[in-house]
């Protein structure tokens, strides 16, 4: 019996791992730039966190959570519910007024996994804590787009408002009584909707139901004028830092917790998995947690989707890449070669050799394949001398390098490799 990672499962692998490693720095740099700092939390919270946060009649807590209904512990499904957790239990709502954080890491989703769709899926989560203006809103949203356009990757943005609770509920009422007009026409899972959660017919992915949608009622001609002001500010806002955006009347985003604006980025490469990222505002939510009337506004890009878009863009994955191979032929020559790699790597140097006795000829194929940049030959000859052979494995030019007996100091060779190599 073979065993393999679980379905929806993946390993992230080298040769693949490195992509990840670059969008993370990327994001992490842009996101310091912005002035956000790191949050970690654990992966397991009560069942109670994301029941409250997320809503009860939402795909999510319906039916895609990893839950352990004997202890009622659940696998995090995304990690606004739990960074907000610890950001009231380490009150850090006292510490700061405003409170800027991002968070990397797994979330778990019980769904049907296909292409940019995974049950073990990453995102990389940035929230702001705290403030109302929609300055915020513009900046979080010109964050995503700087970032996404850092990696090379040309996505859109859709806007939308989702009201507020003096404003939703008039809204609600008008699109039910749409909803029922053609009741008949939709999937199941809208008929069942429109008594849950009637605003989730309007973002159902079935083409019938899209069609009969069309003509809905839009949430943005029911706004209350402080909703209103706040999404025209959030427009001129994306106007002035040069943000190009469209308006989504149909996108009400699939958490219960969404106040006023709600944003998704997206692309047209991925399917049917369209959405790389999204978020969106949710001013009453710390306050449903058991936490002050605190504003806050987030988003999370889904990590497997940039990594796909990334990947389709350019077929070349990141080549290997390391500073120096040494090659020690003979027993004496290979243990010189023992005590110079571990100093050379404490010299802040990535180097490689071989640890199974190899002849010559297999080790120059190792250190190809490592992408050596420079080799360092050291056999009998070389030793009796006291001069090692050091390759540049770009232009094959060779020089020689002063070796000194393994127990006495290997100052001298030390620092002529990294003269060399260091430039
Ligand atoms: P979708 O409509 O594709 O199911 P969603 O609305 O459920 O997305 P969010 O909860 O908003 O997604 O999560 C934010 C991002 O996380 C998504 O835009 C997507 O990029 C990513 N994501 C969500 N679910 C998955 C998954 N199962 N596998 C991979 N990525 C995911
Ligand atoms: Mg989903």
């Amino acid at each position: 019996m073979k065993l393999k990672a679980l379905n929806g499962f993946k390993d992230i692998i080298p040769g693949e791992v490195e992509l990840w490693q670059a969008v993370e720095t990327t994001a992490r740099q842009t996101f310091a730039r912005f002035g956000f700092s790191e949050i970690r939390m654990p992966v397991l919270e009560k069942t109670e966190l994301f029941a409250r946060s997320i809503g009860e009649a939402t795909d999510i807590v319906e039916k895609e959570m990893y839950t352990f209904v004997d202890k009622q512990i659940t696998m995090r499904p995304e990690a606004t519910a739990s960074l907000l957790r610890a950001y009231l239990e380490h009150g850090l709502h006292v510490q700061k007024p405003v409170q800027r954080l991002f968070t990397i890491g797994p979330m778990f989703r019980h769904e049907r996994p296909q292409k940019g769709r995974l049950r073990q899926f990453h995102q990389m989560d940035v929230e702001v804590l705290g403030a109302e203006s929609p300055l915020v809103d513009v900046e979080l949203m010109a964050m995503g787009a700087m970032l996404l356009d850092q990696l090379g990757l040309s996505v859109s943005l859709e806007l939308n408002s989702l009201g507020c609770p003096d404003c939703r509920p008039a809204f609600r009422k008008n699109l039910l009584s749409f909803i029922n007009e053609r009741i008949e026409a939709l999937c199941d899972d809208c008929k069942r909707r429109s008594n849950t959660n009637p605003l989730r017919v309007l973002d159902c992915k079935n083409r019938g139901c899209r069609h009969q949608v069309e003509e809905a009622p839009s949430i943005q001609d029911h706004l209350c004028s402080g909703c209103a002001d706040h999404f025209q500010a959030v427009q001129n806002g994306l106007q002035q830092l040069g943000v190009k955006y469209s308006l989504n009347k149909f996108m009400v985003r699939g958490l219960d917790y969404y106040t006023r604006t709600t944003f998704e980025f997206i692309t047209g490469d991925l399917g049917a998995q369209a959405a790389v990222g999204a978020g969106g505002r949710y001013d009453g939510l710390i306050e449903r947690l058991g936490g002050p009337a605190v504003p806050g506004i987030g988003f999370a890009l889904g990590m497997e989707r940039l990594i796909l878009l990334l990947q389709q863009k350019d077929e070349t994955s990141s080549a290997n890449h390391c500073d120096l191979f040494v090659a020690g032929l003979g027993e004496a020559a290979a243990n010189l070669a023992f005590s110079l790699v571990h100093t050379l790597r404490g010299n802040g140097l990535s180097v490689l050799m071989d640890l199974e006795g190899r002849g010559l000829k297999n080790q120059m194929k190792q250190a190809n394949r490592a992408g050596a940049g420079h080799v360092l030959i050291i056999g009998e000859d070389e030793l009796s001398k006291g001069q090692g052979i050091l390759r540049n494995m770009v232009t094959q030019e060779q020089q020689e390098i002063p070796l000194s007996d393994p127990n006495l100091d290997q100052q001298a060779t030390i620092d002529a490799l990294l003269a060399i190599i260091n430039g």
